[in-house]
């Protein structure tokens, strides 16, 4: 290819973006092939000859397309978003197309400084205090590990780095709704599943502090050294809120380091109406949120906070001759912030969407999607076949059918609800379980999700709902 025909398959490719985002609500949201599908019919083609960008189009649409769940479907209501905008989409090619590796300053100097920048904004913006310093990781599950590493080397004046661990039983803290991520966490950094506790929840899946310090204080009793508590703003499960001010005073009390998971909620911080649901977050020691799930910015794209810069660099400054730069002492090297040497230009992608956007306008999205969200929440409520599992403080409802039977049949029946729904493709729900039972999970968090969306998605659940209670033997 060269650069006229290059230019040609970009303007193809931009008229197929545009296509796809115009047309994208007449494909079924969740990809309905069977397994294996996608892979036979590679197989069938011979990949390895040289194709002209036509075949490669057309197989592209012909075979990939239909393999592909449309996570920017305004009828996405599954897990969490992963939500995109024009903007950030323009930026991610600019981006690929500048292909820099950001790992330090001297590498490209704008990527560090935009960086810097960005993250300041970010910081202020959900009402963290000046004293947290930003930077952009991979995923929530890489800052929490992060996190967790740095609490290590704290704790042991950077000994375990240098000589590995020496019979110290760390112990480190979540709640039983806490997400996956922190056991995986405590899994790589070395401490043993086994020694990551999870504290019980109360009836709003909120963990319980006052068993937190229970835990700390038998865990003391036994020899443990506890290390860290990671407490959650907004679980995956129900976006349930973890007494954050009372588990920084335990923290500060046992001088635990505190890492707060708000991977999807925080970007609901932007609101200064809802900042009173995270009291007390200035005392935690780091915290992490996606603007790649519910801020308009394509995966990947964590922002991670935290206060004690030089503990961070500490623990992960590696400093070869040929990395040496003689600017190190006046810039951000990112490299020293977090796990991998390589790094993306994530930054500019973040700064096409905010200024294109503006703070006020992705306050009025975050608003919009909220107050869809109670709208979907009394619509359903007010059909009275439909129960309501979990608070429901963000953007995510909890609920299940429940024509009043027994309770393995519910779950029996919401399993059958949901596949049902799913397989109409004209949306995508998700589901969990909480306290054992069987529910489904209603998110707004898609970029282009209206009333609309949410007033078809209720009649389609109320329809079906209808259609298997009648079937069934119920
Ligand atoms: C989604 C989520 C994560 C994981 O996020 P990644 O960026 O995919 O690692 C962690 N914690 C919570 C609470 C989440 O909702």
């Amino acid at each position: 290819m060269d650069n006229d025909n290059f230019r040609k398959e970009l303007h193809r490719a931009a008229d197929w973006v545009a296509d796809y985002f115009e047309r994208i609500e007449s494909y079924p949201v969740k990809s309905q092939v069977a397994p294996g599908s996608i892979f036979s019919q590679l197989n069938e083609l011979d990949c390895r000859k040289k194709s002209s960008m036509d075949e490669i189009f057309s197989d592209f649409e012909k075979i990939i397309i239909p393999g592909i769940t449309h996570w920017q479907s305004p009828n996405f209501f599954a897990y969490f978003p992963a939500n995109s905008s024009y903007p950030s989409v323009i930026a991610e090619l600019l981006t690929s197309a500048l292909a820099a590796q950001c790992m330090v300053w001297e590498t490209s100097p704008a990527a560090a400084e935009l960086e810097e920048y960005m993250m300041n904004m970010l910081r202020d913006l959900i009402g963290l205090p000046p004293n947290f310093h930003g930077v952009i990781q991979d995923t929530a599950s890489t800052a929490t590990l992060v996190s967790l590493l740095v609490a290590r080397e704290k704790y042991s004046s950077f000994q375990i780095n240098a000589d590995g661990f020496d019979n110290q039983k760390f112990r480190i803290y979540c709640s039983s709704e806490a997400h996956s991520s922190i056991e995986k966490a405590v899994k790589i950094a070395g401490f043993g599943s086994n020694n990551l506790v999870k504290i019980p929840v109360d009836d709003r899946f909120a963990m319980i502090s006052e068993l937190l310090r229970e835990a700390i204080e038998s865990d003391l009793d036994a020899g443990f050294v506890p290390l860290a508590v990671v407490s959650a703003f907004g679980t995956t499960g129900s976006t349930a809120i973890d007494p954050i001010i009372e588990i920084s005073k335990i923290a500060k009390e046992y001088s635990l380091f505190h890492h707060v998971d708000a991977a999807l909620a925080g970007t609901a911080l932007i609101l200064p109406e809802l900042r009173y649901l995270a009291e007390g977050i200035e005392y935690a020691d780091s915290l992490v949120f996606n603007p790649h799930k519910w801020m308009f910015t394509n995966f990947d794209c964590s922002a991670y906070f935290i206060k004690d810069k030089d503990a961070l660099t500490r623990t992960f400054s590696i400093l070869p001759e040929y990395l040496k730069t003689k600017q190190d002492s006046l810039v951000n090297n990112y490299r020293d912030w977090g796990i991998q040497l390589g790094r993306r230009f994530r930054a500019l992608k973040l700064w096409f969407v905010v200024r294109e956007y503006g703070v006020e306008g992705i306050q009025a999205k975050i608003r919009e999607h909220l107050e869809l969200t109670k709208f979907f929440a009394d619509k359903l409520l007010a059909l009275n076949i439909f129960e309501i599992m979990a608070p429901y403080p963000f953007n995510t409802v909890c609920f299940r059918l429940n024509p009043k039977i027994d309770s393995n049949e519910l779950d029996i029946l919401n399993e059958q609800l949901l596949t049902k729904l799913n397989s109409t493709g004209k949306l995508f729900l998700s589901h969990t379980k909480l306290n054992g039972q069987y529910v489904l999970r209603f998110v707004v968090g898609q970029t282009h999700t209206e009333l609309k969306h949410v007033l078809a998605a209720i009649e389609l659940i109320h329809q079906i709902s209808d259609q298997l209670l009648e079937d069934s033997i119920f």
